[in-house]
């Protein structure tokens, strides 16, 4: 991590814009996810869904009805470990006590309202949750190993509206909880069978979460996080951060507060290397332009030559995939430990651009590997089903209920 940028170079980068960063900003960005806060989770009935809670709030949880704080253990072990919902599988706790907790909790999934795979095996679950919003996620296998992603969604819909991407049409309904988030997860484990959460190195199918489904993570961090340090726990599911990706269209002050946090791996959507384009495809960019972006990546504390940022590029014909483009590209990434993830536009129904060739693919993906950046075509995975990662949306939700 001593190869990063010097302090020097990063204060000019972000130049007037580190008031952005202040913890006034981040407490904005909160105030405003709080505003599209998911509904609590808890049923009709009272239960209380024991998902997404932290340990302290699940033994908190369980002292309300008397019972002691080594039970969190047990149940961890069952929830996320074991994978187990229902209390009277649950073999170490006697059954009085499991006939207690189910009067009192549910230990609950979003239901797949459908589930598709495509010929390439890349399957796409449409998830309900209990107000009957809906989010997709998709398990991307890796083609030479068994092994695979989740794509996750962190909202429903999305607040931003970057012009080539689907999700950004039909604005924000909601943030979605950390039992949703997690929820996704743990689902797209049942419907694999994997269970028990396999332990080391035992190969996997579901062995790496990428966030990059619907939404922008960093919009909704409160849930992501506690989400991700759900998955992160070692007696359950125990992902390592190392195995995370969290996708960003650019939320500088929110990426500090993750890198810190979490140390995931990061993913950054430029898409655009001049304010002006950018401003246009990423609109997010005037409130957080190139150079505050690329400075909050030159300090981002989870990057180092084995855990590269990736920045993501959808090439867009005639737009934004000119070599001219490809060169200052690699200008402004220089220093960083980074690859760059070229990714053919996936056009869907009314959308304004085309991919580009796949020569000017090529001639500028040579520009950037000339440069020492490793720079895969990411192939679009799932497109029989439209279920690319970044270009989900809903089709069968139309209406948008108004956030209270
Ligand atoms: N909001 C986050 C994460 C979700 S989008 C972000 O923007 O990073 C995940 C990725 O898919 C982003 O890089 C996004 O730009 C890309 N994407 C969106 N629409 C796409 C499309 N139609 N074709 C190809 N990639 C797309
Ligand atoms: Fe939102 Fe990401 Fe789509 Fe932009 S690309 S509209 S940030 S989901």
């Amino acid at each position: 991590m001593t190869d990063l940028a010097s302090p020097p170079a990063v204060a000019t980068e972000a130049g007037a814009g580190t008031d952005r960063l202040t913890p006034s900003e981040r407490d904005r960005i909160l105030a405003k996810a709080a505003l599209f806060s998911p509904p609590p989770a808890v049923l009709a009935d009272g239960r209380r869904e024991l998902v997404g809670l932290s340990r302290e709030e699940m033994t908190q949880a369980l002292a309300e009805i008397g019972e002691k704080p080594f039970r969190t253990k047990q149940l961890w072990h069952w929830i996320y470990h074991q994978g187990v919902t229902d209390f009277a599988r649950m073999s170490s706790i006697a059954k009085p006590l499991q006939a207690k907790l189910a009067e009192r909790f549910v230990v609950g999934r979003p239901v797949a309202a459908t589930v598709q795979t495509s010929s390439d095996e890349t399957r796409k679950f449409l998830f309900r949750f209990r107000d009957g919003q809906e989010a997709e996620t998709v398990y991307i296998p890796d083609r030479r190993e068994d092994r695979g992603a989740v794509c996750i969604s962190s909202q429903v819909g999305c607040t931003l509206s970057c012009r080539f991407c689907h999700t950004g049409t039909q604005g924000l309904v909601r943030n979605l909880g950390t039992a949703e988030i997690v929820g996704q997860f743990m689902a797209a484990r049942d419907s694999y069978g994997e269970w028990p959460s396999p332990r080391g190195e035992t190969p996997r199918l579901l062995s790496t979460i990428v966030l990059m489904g619907m939404g922008e993570p960093l919009y909704n961090y409160d849930n992501v996080a506690r989400a991700m340090r759900i998955v992160m726990d070692g007696e359950g599911i125990g992902l390592s951060r190392r195995r995370i990706t969290l996708s960003t269209s650019g939320v500088v002050p929110m990426m500090d507060r993750c890198g810190e946090e979490l140390g995931v791996n990061l993913a950054v959507s430029l898409h655009a290397v001049r304010d002006e384009l950018r401003d246009e495809i990423v609109p997010l960019n005037r409130k957080y332009p190139i150079a505050e972006l690329i400075a909050a990546c030159r300090r981002y504390p989870a990057a180092s030559n084995a855990r590269r940022i990736t920045f993501e590029y959808v090439m867009l014909r005639g737009v934004n995939d000119s070599e001219a483009e490809a060169r200052e590209l690699v200008r402004l990434i220089a220093g960083i430990p980074a690859k760059v993830n070229l990714i053919p536009f996936n056009p869907w129904p009314g959308s304004a651009y085309l991919p580009s060739t796949r020569e000017q693919l090529d001639r500028f993906a040579q520009i950037v590997m000339d440069a020492g950046f490793a720079s895969p075509i990411r192939m679009p995975r799932g497109r029989d089903i439209l279920a690319a990662c970044g270009q989900l949306r809903t089709e069968s939700r139309r209406t948008r209920p108004v956030a209270a």
